[in-house]
């Protein structure tokens, strides 16, 4: 047997993750910013600069922006001013004239927030990632459920942040435990297979419909032994107020995953199961869903394709310095504000100081970012997550009108 000496050598005493205080002392950040800042420290400076941060990639889509409420926790009562595109909006990452629309801007003196690059790019690039892939599966599934179910598949310190995006994005609810407490809603599940495995198929589904009680959604899981069609058919015999089976069947056994769905549902409605609504789940991707619906899935567990959605590469660039635009070869000079059109939709980045009214259409402008922090300061009460959830699925519909379909396309 292999010994532990983990006192000894102190590999195994702590987990490979940052804690709130490593992010707060600038520890999470690449070495290259607390070296810049030494160097800085000797040298007598006075360095005010406005810093903006924009999409490099991928670029032929919109974004569903989150993960601002973390950068608002890390630099708040730092001696800056922040302004953003608030959490929840759906903004492209090129304007109507291919130019960088900026999400966020901060201003202040560089020593007070540059070491912290890092972790603010960390913040908004992953969970505008698994925002939007969530939000563009609301998109495909419309009014049908789906529930973020991945956690397990990500390092756990970071579970809370997955189902708060994915629940902004769009998902009905949330399996994780620390994730339902910050979205403020009840954690979602069904059953394990292990219960199945340990008690068998029909002491299992008692214990999982008792256990939901009269008013909860009553889901048992169907795949553990049985073939799905005759597994069906006795859970629904079983429990007369049945809601949900929930198929999560393996890939090995799976065929046609379609098909299988269509044929359940036929054996259900003839005999009169009309009423039992077929969930689905394991390694779905978006591409798989509108099928699936098509043959009568009227709910879905989605994992790994939320929960490892490709992250946005923002970048940060100074764009000013002691109030003279100055940025780096490939980028644009000067603060910018972001406006896009009420009624067409269409974006504009123009210079912090021009207004602009009316675009061609006739429609008004409205300014995309907003003040959040001045000096320090929060401006304003935070937005909870269900109030941003019901932005972004305005945000859609807002998609939908102007373009037919909100897609991919980045309008
Ligand atoms: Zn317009």
């Amino acid at each position: 047997m292999v010994k532990i000496t983990s006192e000894k050598d102190g590999q195994l005493s702590r987990f490979s993750s940052a804690t709130e205080e490593d992010i707060r002392a600038g520890k999470a950040s690449d070495v290259y910013f607390e070296r810049s800042l030494d160097a800085a420290s000797r040298v007598k400076h006075d360095a005010h600069v406005a810093a903006e941060f924009t999409v490099s990639g991928p670029l032929d889509t919109w974004v569903n922006f989150t993960g601002l409420n973390e950068v608002l926790t890390l630099l708040r009562g730092k001696k800056i001013d922040l302004y953003a595109i608030p959490e929840g909006m759906i903004v492209n990452s090129r304007d109507s004239r291919g130019n960088p629309v900026p999400f966020l801007r901060i201003e202040g003196s560089y020593d007070d927030f540059g070491e912290f690059e890092t972790s603010i790019l960390g913040f908004i690039c992953q969970s505008s990632g698994i925002s939007t892939h969530s939000a563009k599966i609301r998109d495909v599934l419309e009014e049908t459920p789906y529930f973020s179910f991945g956690i397990r598949r990500m390092h756990p310190a970071i579970s809370p942040m997955i189902d708060r995006a994915a629940y902004i994005g769009g998902a009905d609810g949330v399996s994780g435990i620390l994730g339902g407490e910050l979205i403020g809603q009840k954690p979602v599940g069904t059953m394990p297979h292990a219960l199945a495995l340990i008690f068998g198929d029909d002491k299992s589904w008692e214990m999982t419909v008792k256990k939901a009680g009269k008013e909860g959604i009553k889901t048992v899981l169907i795949d553990t032994f049985m073939d799905e069609k005759f597994a069906a058919i006795k859970a629904a015999s079983m429990f007369p107020d049945l809601d949900y089976i929930r198929l999560d069947t393996p890939s090995s056994r799976r065929g046609n995953f379609p098909n299988l769905v269509r044929e359940v549902r036929w054996e259900l409605d003839l005999r009169g199961y009309t009423h039992v609504k077929i969930m689905v789940s394991g390694g779905l991707k978006i591409e798989n869903l509108p099928e699936l619906k098509a043959a009568g899935a009227e709910s879905f567990g989605i994992g790994t394709s939320i929960s490892a959605a490709k992250p946005y590469d923002f970048a940060m660039d100074i764009v000013e310095l002691n109030g003279i635009p100055l940025t780096k070869r490939g980028k644009y000079s000067g603060s910018k504000n972001v406006l896009r059109c009420s009624r067409c939709r269409k974006h504009l980045t123009v210079p912090v100081s021009r207004e602009v009214k009316k675009c061609e259409c006739g429609g008004e402008y409205v300014s995309l970012l907003k003040k959040f922090i001045s000096n320090g300061e929060i401006l304003e009460p935070y937005e909870n997550p269900t109030t941003l959830r019901e932005r972004t699925l305005e945000e859609l519909n807002f998609m939908k009108r102007t373009l037919g379909k909100a897609g991919d396309s980045p309008g």
